[in-house]
């Protein structure tokens, strides 16, 4: 298979131009992989390196399932690639989405900032957070690996967020039917989903913030 790298799916802002601030910065929270952590950086780096599919990109990956991006490699060495980059070694690789430390920064003078992830074990991503925000003290940041993307809607309330960003659309159109305000952090595995503000870049979340 070719991946080619004439592509068309290209990020989305224009819609978003419109929106207002609606959000006080202590009533949002975001989850961690695709939305503050590049974690599909160290992916694509191995799927090239490892597999030798030297023209794989970020742009590729066009489904949440790896599997479905990639379908003349095993589940296996897929799997073997997602455990080395969700290990504490390439978790320290990820860098974060751009504008993503600044926008943190800003938001820790008015309160926590919240994470909620659908990881299994929070230490290295934990870990990687303070490393990327280093001026936050650690006990204004507040990290909840559920497990289970399903889970995240009752931490979430639990914590009186209103607002999360997020980049599964499944997660993002199930916490909206319950009644969360949900911004979708555009990547390319995100593009099918419809009707949710939408951002492409942190610092279009600073416009949507309304800062005191
Ligand atoms: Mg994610």
């Amino acid at each position: 298979m070719r991946y080619t790298s004439d592509l068309t799916s290209q990020p989305r802002s224009a819609s978003q131009k419109a929106n207002m601030p609606f959000v006080m910065p202590w009533e949002i929270a975001f989850d961690i992989d695709g939305v503050v952590a590049d974690t599909m950086v160290p992916f694509v780096e191995l799927v090239r390196t490892r597999l030798g599919i030297k023209d794989f990109s970020k742009e590729h990956i066009t489904e949440y399932e790896l599997y479905k991006c990639l379908p003349e490699v095993s589940k296996e060495k897929i799997d073997e690639i997602l455990w080395l980059v969700l290990s504490d070694e390439y978790t320290f690789k990820i860098p974060p989405c751009p504008g993503a430390p600044e926008v943190l920064h800003k938001l820790a003078q008015y309160g926590t900032l919240k994470f909620v992830t659908a990881r299994v074990w929070a230490d290295s991503i934990k870990k990687w957070i303070h490393q990327n925000v280093p001026e936050v003290a650690e006990d204004k940041i507040v990290v909840i690996a559920t497990g289970d993307p399903k889970a995240k809607s009752k931490i979430l309330s639990e914590l009186n967020v209103k607002v999360f960003v997020e980049d599964r659309w499944d997660t993002c159109e199930n916490l909206a039917k319950e009644g969360f305000k949900v911004i979708v952090y555009d990547q390319p595995w995100n593009r099918k989903g419809k009707g949710l503000i939408r951002i492409s870049h942190w610092y279009e979340l600073e416009d949507l913030i309304c800062w005191p």
